[in-house]
Parts: structure tokens; C-alpha cells; sequence
């Protein structure tokens, strides 16, 4: 019998930011091929779970595991982790003033590929390649010239993460909270390529407080998070669960 191994596998994940213990316990399996999303309250850790992954400054995992395409993620520094194919889109993304987006995106897309073997893309290249993903999203030359995010609205910036992602091509893509700041044509255009992204190789994790990202995307399978842990996970539906009765109620069931 061959057992796939899956992509990412979490154990006991307890991780703790200034000496506060943030995560207590998150044990989480992704395969190759599906989408998990999270949901919770705000303060629950969420955001805590994609920066201890991403291998942010401050994030200490304390105790457990977190494998990724087999590797201990804590042995491999953050750009390692992105080398690999981890993708974090973060929920305040940065601004870099002085830093146009075209060039941030090349060197970008430029160090990742180097790290997997790849031909690095000279400046037209990488132009061409960039613009051609950026017509997908409807994100304008005129975006991509100026500095990274500055003055971008809170949906040009998720889009222009979306993009970032669709250049890297990640294996396991960590979306959080994607859909703040969307309009409801711009949330379908997030959602529809993070669809076109899903594929037998692909795992997403998609975070989100609200089950409105949901409808587009829908999910292999649902986890609540509250206060560190998941307290339960369930199939798509849960989300509309969740909407009609509020956190407490669905959270104080019992898995099935
Ligand atoms: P969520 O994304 O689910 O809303 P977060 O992961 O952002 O939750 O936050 C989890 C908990 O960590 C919250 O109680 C929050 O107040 C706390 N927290 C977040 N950032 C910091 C920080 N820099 N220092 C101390 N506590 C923090
Ligand atoms: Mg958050």
C-alpha cells in the first residue's frame, strides 16, 4: 500500500508570541490536493498559525511538529519555507516605500525559482510574465510601477497578493483573511483564482472569520479555532453552520 505523504502535518502545535502561549495544541493534516479552510474569532490565533508556519521573528514553537512535504519546517528559515513552496499572504500586507512592485515581484519570483533550480527571468522576461498574470486580476501597469502597496487600497493590496501568489506558484498557499477589504467583483475574482490554483498537487488553507470567501471557495474541510485549539472541524456546511448560530454554539458541539 502506499501512504502519500501529506503536505503539511501539524502536531501538538503550541507556539507562543512574548511569552504569551498563543496556539495550545493544533494538530492539523493537509494532503496534496485539498483545501482546509479555518475559521474563529478574532484573537483565537489564527494569524499566529500562518506566521509560526511562515517562520516569522517572535512565533516560538514550544512544543510539537510541523512537517511540510515531509521536512520539519523548523529547520528551514523562512526563505528556505518559501523556496519549498510555502506561500503566506499576510492579513496587513506591508508597504515599502521606494520599492516598486514590478521590482518586487521579479526579484521576488527570481529568488524562488533560483532556489528550485530554475533559470532566473531577466528584466523583459519577467516583465512579460508579470504582466500576463496581472491581466488575469485586473491589476494595472500603472499599479505595478508604483512602490509596493503604499497608498493601495486594502483590495488592491489583496490582489496584488494574489498575484504574488500566482507568480510563486506555491505547493501549500496560506491565505489570511483574503476576503478583508473586498468589494464583492473583487472578492470573485480573488476567489476565482485561487480556484484556478487548485490542483491533485496544490494544497490551500484558507482563513477566515466570515463564511462569504466560502461560498467561492469551497472547502474539503472545516476547523474552529478558539483559544488555540481546534475545537471542531467538520465539512463545508459547518461554515453556514457557524453563520446561522454564532461561535459558541457550533464550537460547544461535539465533532462527528
Ligand atoms: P486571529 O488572527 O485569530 O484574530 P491572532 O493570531 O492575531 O488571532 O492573535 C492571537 C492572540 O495573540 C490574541 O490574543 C492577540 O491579542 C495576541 N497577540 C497578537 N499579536 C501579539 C503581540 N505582538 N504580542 C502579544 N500578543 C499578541
Ligand atoms: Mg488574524
Amino acid at each position: 500500500m502506499i501512504v502519500a505523504t501529506p503536505l503539511l502535518d501539524l502536531k501538538n502545535l503550541t507556539v507562543q508570541l512574548n511569552d504569551k502561549v498563543i496556539l495550545k495544541g493544533v494538530d492539523l493534516c493537509i494532503n496534496a490536493g485539498e483545501v482546509h479552510a479555518i475559521m474563529g474569532p478574532n484573537g483565537a490565533g489564527k494569524s499566529t498559525l500562518g506566521y509560526a508556519l511562515a517562520g516569522r521573528d517572535g512565533y516560538t514553537v514550544t512544543h510539537g511538529q510541523m512537517h511540510f512535504k515531509g521536512d520539519e519546517l523548523l529547520s528551514l528559515t523562512p526563505e528556505e519555507r518559501v523556496a519549498k513552496g510555502l506561500f503566506l499572504s499576510m492579513q496587513y500586507p506591508v508597504e515599502i516605500p521606494g520599492v516598486s512592485t514590478l521590482l518586487f515581484l521579479r526579484t521576488a519570483l527570481n529568488s524562488v525559482r533560483k532556489a528550485r533550480g530554475l533559470e532566473e527571468l531577466d528584466a523583459p522576461a519577467g516583465l512579460k510574465l508579470i504582466r500576463e498574470k496581472a491581466k488575469i486580476l485586473n491589476i494595472d501597469d500603472a499599479y505595478l510601477k508604483r512602490p509596493i502597496n503604499v497608498g493601495f487600497s486594502g483590495g488592491e493590496k489583496k490582489r496584488l497578493e494574489a498575484l504574488q501568489m500566482i507568480l510563486l506558484e506555491p505547493s501549500l498557499a496560506i491565505l489570511d483573511e483574503t476576503d478583508s477589504g473586498l468589494d464583492i467583483d473583487a472578492l470573485k475574482l480573488v476567489a476565482s483564482t485561487i480556484n484556478g490554483l487548485r490542483n491533485q498537487e496544490r494544497g490551500l488553507l484558507v482563513i477566515t472569520h466570515y463564511q462569504r470567501l466560502l461560498d467561492y471557495i469551497t472547502p474539503d474541510r472545516i476547523h474552529i479555532l478558539a483559544e488555540g485549539k481546534i475545537v471542531r472541524s467538520g465539512a463545508a456546511d459547518l461554515a453556514h453552520q457557524l453563520e446561522a448560530h454564532g461561535y459558541n454554539a457550533v464550537a460547544s458541539e461535539t465533532t462527528p
